[in-house]
């Protein structure tokens, strides 16, 4: 698939532009493994990138145009460096012209040359995946070399981020970005999100035996955006309340305290946030000292705290995780913001196609919308294709 791709996009790249492209670069698309509605909490997150990417074939101009295009969408986007701005960017071209005008940013007093750029991508649109940040990230690591900024993949983290909230308009952090451009094979990015600082941690699953099977339940984020919402006032009010300036300052010892202060439902939002961020801890050092069979109860406890503290799960998602567990799974969990999109499950690679079609068929009896299941592993992060 991933050579096929390759050659895909650069082909793609030849029909529409009438000439070859300089080169190809590549982003993947993440999953995340544990570490929920931590990030805003300024806690911890713990993604890996998988092998789903998004290629793009670049190449400079000599004038200050830049054209945009890709196989997802029809024609093509034409627009001067200088225009670049959240309300001349709309669409999915916002995503990549998003990236250039942040990266401009950074150019200072200098001047750098338009570009024409085609993408292909195989990471799944709205499945969780991150196929937003896989964009980003391709698009990053492109004009990186091609105008020689030599910004590090942390910096291009922070560009893609930039580029997110400033152009598409989305206030989201900086996990997806991380994970896309740090991630390494067989690997996992272990994200402090009030530093900043990423540790890329061995998983193992390839050694074990293991693979991380994708339940993408097809269910809209129904009432997503209100939901999130209100958790995030909910974990907001809780801080205030504990006089923290983020849960972050709070820890498994502030739990007793925490439910003297707070109501019953701020309460166990808090409870949450708090225990997820010692989850994820738990996980990285389980991988460490035990390795990955050592963590499934941590990944259903996540998701346990999801369904029943957080609130945030569906009928749908504990069904795919509750179906996996009985089928052999390892551990398995909700992954995302919820309100729908997908679960994951560790499996051992022989139970793979029994749970799987387990999950097809549970979701058939209770007359749920046909899953999407795949595998994924955990990938290199975003690069320069040969
Ligand atoms: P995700 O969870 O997949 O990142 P988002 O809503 O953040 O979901 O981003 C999805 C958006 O990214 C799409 O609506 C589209 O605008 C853009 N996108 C994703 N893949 C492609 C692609 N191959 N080509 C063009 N745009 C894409
Ligand atoms: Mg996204």
């Amino acid at each position: 698939m991933t050579d096929l791709l390759k050659n895909a996009v650069a082909t793609g790249f030849e029909n529409l532009f009438g000439y070859a492209p300089e080169v190809v670069w590549s982003a993947p698309g993440r999953v995340n493994l544990i570490g929920e509605h931590t990030d805003y909490n300024e806690g911890f997150v713990f993604p890996f990138a998988i092998n789903r990417h998004t290629f793009a074939a670049v190449a400079l101009r000599t004038d200050a145009v830049v054209r945009v295009a890709s196989a997802f969408a029809p024609g093509v986007i034409e627009i001067e460096l200088s225009e670049i701005s959240r309300e001349t960017a709309s669409g999915w071209s916002a995503y990549p012209l998003g990236v250039a005008w942040a990266l401009l940013q950074k150019v200072e007093g200098g001047s750098v040359q338009g570009f024409d750029l085609y993408i292909e991508s195989d990471v799944p649109v709205g499945a969780g995946l991150s196929s937003s940040a896989a964009i980003e990230c391709s698009v990053a690591v492109a004009l990186n070399d091609l105008w020689e900024l030599g910004l590090s993949q942390r910096e291009l983290a922070r560009v893609g981020q930039l580029a997110e909230n400033e152009i598409v308009g989305a206030p989201t952090g900086i996990m997806d970005q991380s994970a896309s451009l740090l991630g390494k094979l067989d690997h996992g990015v272990f994200l402090d999100c009030r530093s900043l600082e990423a540790e890329v941690i061995d998983l193992g699953f390839a050694r074990e035996g293991l693979e991380l099977l994708i339940i993408d339940t097809k269910v809209e984020h129904r009432h997503a955006d209100g939901g999130y919402a209100s958790r995030r006032a909910a974990c907001e009010a809780g801080a205030s309340a504990l006089g923290l300036r983020s849960l972050r300052e709070a820890g498994l010892a502030d739990l007793p305290r925490a439910a003297e202060l707070l109501d019953d439902v701020t309460f166990r939002r808090v409870r949450h946030v708090v225990t997820e961020n010692e989850r994820v801890l738990q996980t990285v050092a389980a991988l460490r000292e035990r390795g990955p069979r050592a963590i499934g109860e941590l990944l259903y406890s996540s998701h346990e705290s999801m369904r029943d503290d957080f609130e945030i799960s569906v009928d749908e998602l504990d069904t795919a995780v509750e179906t996996a567990l009985r089928h052999g799974a390892i551990g398995a969990r909700m992954t995302g913001g919820g309100f729908g999109g997908a679960a994951i499950a560790l499996c051992p690679i022989e139970k793979i196609s029994e749970i799987s079609r387990s999950v097809t068929a549970e979701f058939a009896l209770l007359g749920y919308a046909k899953p999407d299941v795949f595998v994924v592993s955990a990938a290199p992060g975003a690069r320069r294709e040969d």
